[in-house]
């Protein structure tokens, strides 16, 4: 039976996805060959990387408004550096959250003046701080919308007239939002959309063109859009398993029929955690806590080998917290069925009964 699957990143997938994934790796569109052994020039994988690109703007509600989607390799950590070299001359404004925000912090100071607008790093990453000031003269605002790591999640962004560059890796595609706030929003996909080694890059075509470096073809999101994603070999099959997800939230009715059942997994689950003696939340701000990752810790450790074994019975996977925070960390993408969290807080409730 398939486990209830809270792992981070790579994380659950749906389970039609796969088999249709599984599919086409041994006989890709009844063509007798494998979806991995056929060129990615060909007529049907390129009809692949089109509508995986297309299905990405519909998502968000972005066709027809100036904007491209890329699927690129090198993960969200390449994004750190590729954004800072496509859009930054002088000076960029960063809102610190955690450590994948430290981490494009640290590409970007590479490349000119970073001003760190706020930081919740005295607090252990346990907030999202707000109410912060943001340098007209900046040539763009970089934000995490999630923090995977920590579990805090912004719930707002703040209006600013200077391009909007967000790290959407850990809860794009979860939740409504007006993405046209936004003039670059990157997500690795191996958490909403698909397996490790593609990252969906989404681009005002306009912002780009400002800066006066040269940039190297691959660092460069020009290159990239006039070759329709495919100025090298893609990921052909991140790129495939990805458009499947994609396609698979159309046919459950988009981003705001998931956000629906987000909203009721983070729910049940956070309410036990708050009500439950025996647990106790890594945030304390019930406004910036992640509906995708939700970092809790049991107050006494002697009971932590019972409840270990209790979710090993359950058939849960990949509840630990990050290896730098510890404790416990559900995260429940897409993917995750209600069933599972409810799995989650049955155990959480055996537990307090000392069953
Ligand atoms: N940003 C966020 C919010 C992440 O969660 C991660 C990885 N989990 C990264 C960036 C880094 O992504 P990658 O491993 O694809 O480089």
């Amino acid at each position: 039976m398939k486990k209830h699957n809270f792992s981070a990143g790579p994380c659950i997938l749906p389970q039609s996805v796969l088999q249709k994934s599984a599919d086409a790796v041994l006989n890709f569109n009844n063509s007798n060959l494998s979806l991995i052994e056929i060129s990615h020039r060909s007529k049907d994988f390129v009809a692949v990387m089109d509508n995986a690109r297309d299905l990405a703007l519909e998502h968000l509600g972005l066709q027809n408004k100036g904007y491209q989607a890329l699927f690129l390799q090198g993960g969200a950590s390449l994004q750190f550096l590729m954004a800072a070299f496509n859009l930054l001359e002088k000076k960029a404004a960063y809102l610190n959250t955690g450590t994948w925000s430290n981490n494009a912090i640290k590409e970007a100071k590479l490349l000119g003046e970073v001003v760190e607008v706020a930081t919740s790093k005295s607090d252990n990453f346990n907030f999202i701080p707000k109410n912060y000031n943001i340098p007209a003269d900046a040539d763009y605002f970089h934000c995490t919308s999630n923090n995977t790591i920590f579990g805090t999640q912004m719930q707002s962004f703040p209006e600013t007239q200077i391009p909007m560059v967000c790290d959407m890796s850990s809860d794009i595609f979860s939740r409504q939002l007006d993405f046209s706030k936004f003039s670059l929003i990157y997500a690795g996909a191996q958490k909403n959309m698909g397996p490790a080694g593609t990252t969906l890059v989404v681009i005002k075509e306009d912002i780009l063109g400002k800066v006066s470096r040269a940039i190297p073809s691959m660092l460069n999101y020009k290159v990239h859009i006039e070759k329709e994603s495919m100025f090298n070999t893609p990921a052909v099959f991140p790129v495939y398993v990805s458009m499947l997800t994609l396609e698979w939230l159309k046919d459950l009715g988009g981003i705001s029929a998931i956000e629906k059942v987000n909203n009721q997994k983070a729910e049940l689950l956070y309410n036990e955690i708050d009500r439950n003696p025996l647990f106790e939340g890594f945030v304390p701000k019930k406004e910036d806590r992640s509906k995708m990752n939700a970092t809790f810790n049991l107050k006494n450790d002697e009971l932590k080998a019972t409840f270990e074994d209790h979710i090993k019975q359950a058939g849960i996977n990949g509840l630990n917290g990050h290896r730098s925070v510890g404790g416990y960390r559900a995260s429940m993408y897409n993917a995750l069925p209600l069933e599972s969290v409810q799995v989650l807080v049955d155990v959480m409730q055996a537990l307090e009964k000392g069953a």
